[in-house]
């Protein structure tokens, strides 16, 4: 079998990987470079001779918010470590640059490819000059903040009105205009939560998440998640208890409107992906700094949530994925069509921004269990 090294020489090899447009770059076991394609040698502002049988970590330093990736965390490393292929893309937060020929810094999508050969310990890295990608996501994270925005206004309109209707304040409905109106309503709401949902994937992606800082009564914000969720509950026939284990839990420099956002996602997923007659529990528990939980171990003194569930689980295989933008794993799709693939996203960011952390265990056919920790300050 051929391995990279043996590959490389090849000129139709050479070739085709002259042609393409991400800088690809080949190592062998000491990280010595062996191969650098045109667009390698153009990203980095390197000629050939300054870049072959060099060692790769030398010269082309990469770099994570101003931190070199040195020692375990370099990606050649852990993709070698892995076995497997390593792809900044997928490391959530991750940003990655790459120190250029004039020692300017060049932001990067890096994946790095070790042989499939063991012995061989060669590793193919391509990257991808992401500079550009990130002025087009701006852009389309502006636009969709904008429109957005500019929804809220006549859906609230269409609200009131059809409130003012179904009330019979200007006059009695018959049976069938007040189903129609009770439809518009329902529909209406949908559209209003899809479109808050776009504005918190908005606020996130602009980096305009406002941490308030604020006092934060946790009891008060459960009981106003239970009035917010229970509706669900009981048209699906599900269980849904609240256990608060004591009142007056303070959250002392934290955000109510984050917290209550990222819960409710949490609640709602629960109760929309266990069947008729399961049961979803909520619950609190103190935490202490350093203490081992399902796992995790906690940072600061604080809170954990707890979201039990007795539905469809998470596919084994899929587990890694649903945090991730507009993902739905495969075994909801038939059970659930109002889910696009946000509210996890959501619940992420916003307990990160506040120093949280969500982690959970799932069976699939036996259910889940969603940990958020809150600090307490
Ligand atoms: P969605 O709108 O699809 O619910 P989310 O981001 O909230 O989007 O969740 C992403 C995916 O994670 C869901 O589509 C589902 O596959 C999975 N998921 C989340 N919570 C649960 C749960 N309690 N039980 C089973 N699957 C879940």
């Amino acid at each position: 079998m051929d391995t990279y090294l043996d590959n490389y020489d090849d000129p139709h090899n050479r070739q085709f990987l002259n042609t393409l447009r991400d800088g690809i770059v080949i190592v062998d076991s000491k990280n010595i470079i062996k191969f650098a394609n045109i667009s390698a040698l153009n990203l980095l502002g390197y000629s050939e001779d300054k870049l072959l049988d060099k060692s790769f970590e030398n010269i082309v330093q990469l770099q994570s918010k101003g931190k070199n990736l040195e020692g375990d965390e370099s990606p050649i490393k852990k993709a070698r470590v892995k076995k497997g292929i390593f792809t900044s893309s997928s490391e959530s937060g991750l940003e990655l640059t790459m120190a250029r020929g004039d020692r300017s810094m060049l932001p990067v999508t890096l994946t790095v490819i070790p042989d499939r050969h063991e012995k061989d310990q060669s590793c193919m890295i391509v990257f991808h000059d992401s500079s550009s990608d990130e002025k087009v996501d701006r852009a389309k994270s502006e636009f969709i903040a904008l429109v957005s925005h500019q929804l809220r206004t006549p859906i609230n309109i269409i609200s009131w009105y059809v409130e003012k209707l179904i009330n019979e304040r200007h006059g009695n409905l018959n049976a069938s205009q007040k189903d129609y109106l009770n439809e518009v309503e329902k529909s209406n709401h949908r559209v209003t939560e899809l479109v808050q949902a776009i504005v918190n994937v908005s606020r996130t992606d602009l980096n305009r998440l406002k941490h308030k800082h604020e006092k934060v009564v946790l009891d008060e914000l459960i009981i106003r998640l239970s009035n917010d969720t229970r509706s669900l509950a009981i048209e699906k026939n599900i269980t849904l208890d609240f256990h608060i284990h004591k009142k007056n839990l303070i959250l002392s420099d934290s955000d109510q409107e984050l917290i209550f956002v990222s819960l409710k996602n949490i609640i709602l997923n629960s109760l929309r992906y266990t069947q008729s007659g399961g049961h979803v529990v909520f619950s609190t528990q103190e935490v202490k700094k350093k203490q081992l939980l399902h796992g995790y171990s906690v940072q600061t003194d604080g809170y954990v949530a707890t979201v039990e569930d007795n539905g469809i689980g998470i596919p084994d295989e899929e587990k890694q994925y649903i945090f991730t933008k507009l993902f739905r794993a495969s075994n909801v799709q038939a059970l659930d069509v109002t889910g696009v693939g946000l509210g996890l996203y959501i619940a992420q960011n916003f307990i990160q921004e506040l120093g949280g952390h969500i982690w959970f265990d799932s069976e699939l056919r036996n259910g889940s269990t969603f940990y958020i920790f809150i600090p307490r300050e």
